[in-house]
């Protein structure tokens, strides 16, 4: 009660004082409740009754106008204008002049401010100007929740609870509290001391931004940093703009200091987009903010991410947009979410998720304008949701299902070096599919029986150029040697497509899936191709070496690159250098054409690896990355798995070691179905070896293949529903 009082007490002293500086008979201020509605909480002049009893409704009377418009608003005869609304309780009838102007938080109005005087007076630019600075100090005040009471601050406060809605991006689920990745500086000096320093460190800071905006783009070290090039351009265009510099200057010449000039453009700059129709200028809005706290963040003298900082125990990082590079720079033990505003399920989100197993979810618009540093968060990556603040209930249920998340996992763990075997003793080989050097340790915690995949184009895609030999050496060598015994299948750059190396430019192409990519590229230009065959050769000293070549449309192109690594081969044995104890080549299959040539491609090559993503992308013509057409074909559809059949029969006859490594062969579903075609080797992202282990643990191969057999022939868009009967009836774990 006592602290209620205060807060009254210093609301009264604010509107005395304004009254008196500005030579005014009344100064109100105005609050926003929850219900939209604005109450009158203070007031020097008006009846003091009014005080808390006066509430207009949203867009009511010239109060509601400032409000509604969220600009000042000045009436020399305000009782005459169309929109005054007489409020008898006030005794407002005996003034005629008015300017008011918004109470801006986040380009949201959360209250109004006015002055009213006797007289039909005209008040002065300066005048106006010196009541928006009070009103911004008054939103800070009560943002930082120094003057507050419950009824009236809903709208400062962000304090219910909130839920979004996004892409999944991995399958768990995590509690914890957020940590925004690009920190947001709170203002807490806003009347400057000394104005011509003001201007000189806002002079300063603007020049840094400029600069540090310039270099990006022109280094094109976007992939790093995450930044998509349009925001780029959108973040040049508003700090090379004249208009957003004078604001700033005249910000600062109503005495405000460098930070709070910079929040007072953003909220009133915020404040006009949002009125825009075009929600395109809504879009921009993000901008404006990023902008702003880079500015800010310059001024203060912060310029890093959160990752740098120190992290709670159990962040869940919500950014705009991120690349690997930035991710990969958090303490891996104190993450636990990701929650992106943009970004498509695209390949960095992919390879954070690959990566790391972490909650993750993308595409949730809108988080970043309703969420603090250190709210309480949910990220439920099943169902792509992120909850904010949640209730009682809300976490309770949730931890429910993190309890039981753990002790699935822990059951996993216990089958970590149990072998994976049907019960009609069919042995499956469980490998993994990696990237970078974080996802080794994987391997042991799995109890994987190797790595099926290496994507090698990650180390390319998350450097600022291309890495050299040494380095790429270096990377192959230690997976090697951290693998030990259990083999690793590194494949050749498979760049191009959804797989961008941002300083790699190949021309802009109108169908990128279908164009100059990985392969194809390597046989064009052989350099870049003979390079990495050199540093895999030479980690390879001494011990087996598994290469794998990516989009293989054509016998010739498997022949022609085999040549080029035999070539590679040779030099090395000229140079005098151990040779790898074995090298065997291997080839992915993930273009259709290549199901009707497996009976020239297998006897040539010594292993083959279906690429389920992109081979089940282009037999239906539906683009992997694309939420509309993606989820339209099933791969458990008779057309898909009779192409897997074939390629299952075709390696059988020829005796031609035979793996599947798209993501299809992590879920267990998917991967009983591929036992029960005739897989015995599959490879899949870490944290899918338990599950699909426990399904090989408990299924019938045979028996599953006995009923696919009669399954395959029916005339069905998908046979999922019918497999997972089949995994009920005999309780195959799934
Ligand atoms: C595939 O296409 O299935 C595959 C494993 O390769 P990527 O996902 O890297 O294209
Ligand atoms: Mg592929």
């Amino acid at each position: 009660m006592a602290e209620h009082e205060s807060a009254q007490a210093r609301l009264d002293k604010v509107v005395m004082l304004i009254a008196s500086n500005i030579v005014a008979e009344v100064c109100s201020l105005y609050l926003r409740r929850r219900d939209g509605s604005l109450e009158l909480v203070a007031t020097e002049g008006l009846n003091p009754g009014a005080v808390h009893n006066t509430h207009l409704k949203p867009g009511e009377g010239l109060v509601g106008l400032v409000a509604e418009q969220a600009e000042p608003k000045q009436f020399a005869d305000a009782q005459h204008h169309p929109a005054f609304s007489y409020r008898p309780e006030t005794g407002e009838e005996a003034y005629h002049s008015f300017v008011g102007v918004p109470i801006l938080r986040g380009g949201h109005t959360i209250g109004v401010l006015t002055v009213q005087n006797r007289t039909m007076r005209q008040y002065g630019d300066e005048e106006v100007e010196a009541l928006q600075t009070t009103a911004m100090v008054i939103a800070e005040t009560l943002a930082a929740g120094g003057i507050v009471s419950d009824e009236v601050t809903a709208e400062t406060r962000r304090d219910s609870n909130a839920r979004f809605m996004g892409q999944p991006i991995s399958e768990s689920v995590a509690l914890g509290h957020v940590v925004l990745h690009e920190p947001r500086i709170v203002v807490t000096r806003l009347i400057a001391e000394d104005v011509d320093l003001e201007r000189r460190r806002l002079q300063q800071a603007i020049e840094e931004l400029t600069g540090q905006i310039d270099d990006m783009m022109e280094r094109g070290d976007l992939a790093r940093a995450g930044e998509h090039h349009e925001v780029l351009e959108a973040f040049r265009m508003f700090a090379h703009d004249h208009g957003w510099r004078r604001r700033l200057d005249e910000a600062l010449a109503t005495g405000l200091t460098a930070e709070a000039a910079v929040q007072r453009v953003r909220n009133d700059t915020r404040a006009r987009m949002l009125r825009m129709p075009d929600p395109r200028f809504r879009d921009r809005l993000h901008d404006i903010d990023d902008l702003s706290n880079r500015l800010l963040r310059f001024l203060s003298g912060g310029t890093e991410t959160a990752a740098t900082g120190s992290c709670p125990r159990d962040a869940i990082v919500i950014a705009r947009t991120m690349g690997p590079a930035e991710l990969l720079d958090y303490d891996r033990q104190r993450l636990r979410g990701l929650v992106l505003e943009e970004g498509g399920v695209n390949s960095h989100v992919a390879i954070v998720r690959r990566a790391l197993g972490i909650a993750a979810i993308t595409q949730c618009k809108g988080v970043l304008e309703a969420v603090e540093q250190g709210d309480a968060a949910i990220v439920d990556a099943q169902g792509g949701e992120l909850h904010l603040r949640p209730t009682q209930e809300v976490i309770s249920a949730y931890s429910d299902k993190v309890r039981f998340q753990a002790r699935k996992q822990a059951q996993y763990a216990a089958l970590r070096n149990v072998p994976a075997m049907t019960l009609d003793d069919q042995r499956v080989g469980l490998h993994i599919n990696a990237g970078l050097l974080f996802d080794l340790p994987h391997l042991d915690q799995s109890g994987a029986d190797g790595i099926g995949l290496f994507r090698t184009e990650l180390q390319f895609m998350i450097s600022s150029t291309f890495p050299r030999l040494d380095q790429q050496t270096r990377l192959y060598k230690s997976i090697l040697d951290s693998a030990g015994k259990r083999p690793v299948v590194f494949r050749s750059l498979d760049v191009g497509g959804d797989k961008v190396i941002p300083y790699f430019r190949a021309g802009a192409e109108e169908n990128p899936a279908l164009g100059w990519r990985a392969i194809r590229m390597a046989l064009d230009r052989p350099a870049l191709f003979r390079t990495q065959i050199r540093a895999l050769l030479r980690a390879a000293q001494g011990r087996e070496l598994r290469v794998m070549l990516p989009m293989i449309s054509d016998v010739s192109e498997f022949e022609t690159a085999r040549g080029l690594i035999d070539r590679e081969l040779t030099i090395l044995k000229k140079h005098g250098r151990t040779e790898p104890t074995k090298l065997m080549v291997g080839a992915m299959i993930e273009v259709p054409a290549l199901l009707w040539q497996l009976d020239s491609l297998l006897p040539l090559a010594d292993f083959v690896s279906v690429g389920s993503n992109d081979l089940v992308q282009f037999l239906f013509a539906a683009d992997r990355g694309n939420d509309r057409v993606s989820g339209r074909f099933d791969a458990l559809s008779p057309a898909a798995l009779r192409a897997f059949r074939q390629i299952v029969l075709a390696a059988d006859r020829h005796g031609t070691p035979l793996t599947l490594c798209g993501e299809m062969a992590g879920r267990p579903l998917e991967a009983m179905a591929l036992v029960g075609l005739g897989f015995r080797s599959i490879s899949m992202a870490p944290a899918s070896v338990g599950p699909v282990k426990a399904m090989v643990l408990s299924l019938d191969a045979e028996n599953l293949r006995r009923r696919l057999d009669t399954l395959l022939e029916e005339r069905k868009t998908s046979l999922r529903e019918d497999l997972k009967r089949f995994a009920a009836e005999t309780g195959v774990q799934i």
